[in-house]
């Protein structure tokens, strides 16, 4: 059947026909008219911050990766020192980007099933005069914890270290105020929670940091401080922009803003995540994490003990029913990740549950009986 598949992933994700079709227009990097949505985008972002007093908003090109790439290298100094919060793998290629940026880089580890510790933190920054900055993930995807950003923020604060968050998964549907939380930068992206398409992230800057982060990237292309100058400068991007990412991310925005911004989405997101574990725990469905640290983004589940288990084929069968998995991320044990989050509702749960009900007995699995 010639109908998209729904996308049980954390992006790219499922978007409305809306989103889709405000794709079909060809738009001029250097025309106002373009321009007009680039500042309507920079500015609906920093509503949903409140961060119009504190903080500046630059959009980068890119999949998200990039724009952690950029904040790393404009806000840290050559001779800083990083402090990675890992738990899970998006901490590490932060990690491994910091490094790569030659940036002396120091990793705190946990677990990949708790969130990382406030304490712990405060230990390390006493013991480790060095350390400038400390990097956190908001929600650790590849698992789907959502770490304690507000008592990270307030250790690094009370330290007066600066601090770098990844709220790639989190941004749109879990809150964050500038005016509590306090950050040196904060990087999301076009194609998740705001649930535009994939092409563009965005970091949040700091205004009191920003004067010192000229001249501080050693790459030309991903340099946000260059890039802030100048769009503040002619309202234009500094290199071709992602012109149908943009005014998709506009028109994905305007049905955000519509269904009640930020508290609406994560009202959604959170129907859909216990839809998710009451209709799945029916199918003998064991999720990772205990749900107490869970945000309602992305659940990671036990795959099946059973011989005929395997992820490919389970995958193929769920996608003949018409939804698209997303594979595990963890090391140690054997899991499939399901995404709560894009333009779906309880419905589209209820069906990709029923999907799964089928792609098992498809495969030959039995199916628990409560
Ligand atoms: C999606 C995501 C990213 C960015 O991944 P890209 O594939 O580069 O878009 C970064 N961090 C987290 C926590 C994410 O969920």
């Amino acid at each position: 059947m010639d109908r998209d598949k729904i996308l049980l992933t954390p992006g790219p994700l499922t978007t409305t026909l809306r989103t889709k079709l405000a794709m079909l227009k060809d738009w001029g990097s250097w025309d106002a008219d373009f321009n007009t949505v680039t500042a309507s985008v920079r500015k609906s972002l920093l509503d949903i911050i409140h961060g119009h007093d504190s903080h500046v908003v630059v959009p980068l090109q890119g999949s998200g990766t990039f724009s952690v790439e950029a904040a790393i290298a404009t806000l840290v100094p050559h001779d800083g020192h990083v402090l990675v919060l890992d738990n899970g793998a998006y901490c590490k290629r932060a990690a491994r980007i910091s490094s790569l940026m030659g940036r002396r880089c120091t990793v705190l580890g946990f677990e990949d099933s708790i969130p990382v510790d406030p304490a712990a933190l405060q230990q390390a920054l006493a013991k480790d005069a060095s350390i400038t900055h400390v990097v956190l993930i908001h929600c650790e995807t590849s698992a789907g914890v959502l770490n304690p950003l507000q008592a990270v923020a307030d250790v690094c604060g009370a330290h007066d270290k600066g601090l770098i968050v990844d709220a790639m998964s989190s941004f749109g549907a879990i809150e964050i105020d500038a005016r509590k939380t306090r950050f040196d930068a904060l990087i999301a992206a076009s194609g998740k929670c705001l649930e535009g398409v994939p092409g563009m992230g965005f970091v949040f800057i700091r205004k009191a940091v920003l004067d010192a982060c000229a001249g501080r990237s050693q790459s030309l292309a991903m340099d946000l401080y260059d890039q802030y100058q100048y769009l503040e400068k002619t309202t234009q991007w500094r290199f071709t922009p992602p012109t149908h990412v943009v005014v998709a991310l506009h028109e994905a925005i305007a049905q955000f803003e519509a269904e009640g911004g930020q508290p609406a989405r994560l009202a959604r997101y959170t129907n859909n995540y216990e839809t998710l574990i009451g209709g799945m725990s029916k199918l003998g469905f064991k999720p990772f994490l205990d749900p107490a640290i869970q945000a309602p983004i992305i659940v990671t589940f036990h795959a099946p003990a059973h011989p005929k288990y395997d992820f490919k084929s389970f995958y193929a069968a769920v996608r003949a029913h018409g939804f698209l998995l997303y594979p595990g991320k963890l090391t140690q044990v054997e899991t499939f990740r399901v995404g709560c989050i894009g333009a779906i509702g309880q419905s589209e749960i209820e069906q990709a549950v029923h999907a799964v009900a089928l792609a098992l007995t498809d495969l030959g699995i039995a199916v628990a009986s409560e």
